[in-house]
């Protein structure tokens, strides 16, 4: 299947989780072989050549990571939301709209120096990637850049990581 056909089988979903958010929906195209493949192959191709290891955040992240990271011959690693690791490495508390969010890391997994690629479903605020970021990059590591499968550009993701690579499949 053609990179823009699997994407087109991301849905939209008015008013959710809250009124006002359209949310964009990639289990159609999880569940889709041939599009998930698709997907996988086009985020394989957008990491640093140096990658070492791929992150997932929780949790559609996780499904593109290890796509990705046995497509790639790279192990993963879990960005995980609070209270799910029984030893942790580091923890970054960010913010939402309303309220906070935190990310941790699990110890003994990633080594000082080691090159990293982010990946997730979408790119909104940048908050999560920012905070992913962080977080590996207080354990030692270097992050490569970050890859996602949609960016919503009007909220300005891009910008909040600043100089950080960004690749996106496709930018609405
Ligand atoms: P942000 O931290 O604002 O960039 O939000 C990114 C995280 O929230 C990602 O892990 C996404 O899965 C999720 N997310 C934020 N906005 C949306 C949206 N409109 N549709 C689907 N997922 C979203």
């Amino acid at each position: 299947m053609r990179l823009e056909a699997a994407l087109d089988l991301i849905a939209e979903v008015p008013d959710f989780p809250e009124p006002g958010v359209l949310f964009r929906d990639l289990s159609p195209l999880f569940a889709d072989g041939a599009g998930f493949a698709a997907v996988t192959d086009g985020l394989a191709a957008t990491l640093a050549p140096e990658a070492e290891l791929v992150a997932g955040v929780e949790a559609r992240g996780f499904l593109l990571a290890a796509a990705v990271g046995y497509l790639r011959g790279l192990g993963v690693v879990l960005v995980r939301k609070p209270g799910k690791l029984p030893a942790v490495a580091g923890r970054v508390d960010y913010a939402l709209e309303y309220g906070t969010a935190s990310v941790e890391l699990p110890a003994g997994v990633v080594r000082a120096g080691q090159r990293i690629a982010v990946l997730d479903d979408v790119l909104a605020t940048g908050g999560t990637a920012v905070a992913a970021g962080k977080l590996l990059e207080d354990a030692g590591a270097t992050v490569t850049g970050v890859s996602v499968v949609l960016e919503l550009a009007a909220l300005g993701g891009r910008a909040a990581l600043g100089g950080r690579s960004v690749h996106a499949l496709r930018s609405v």
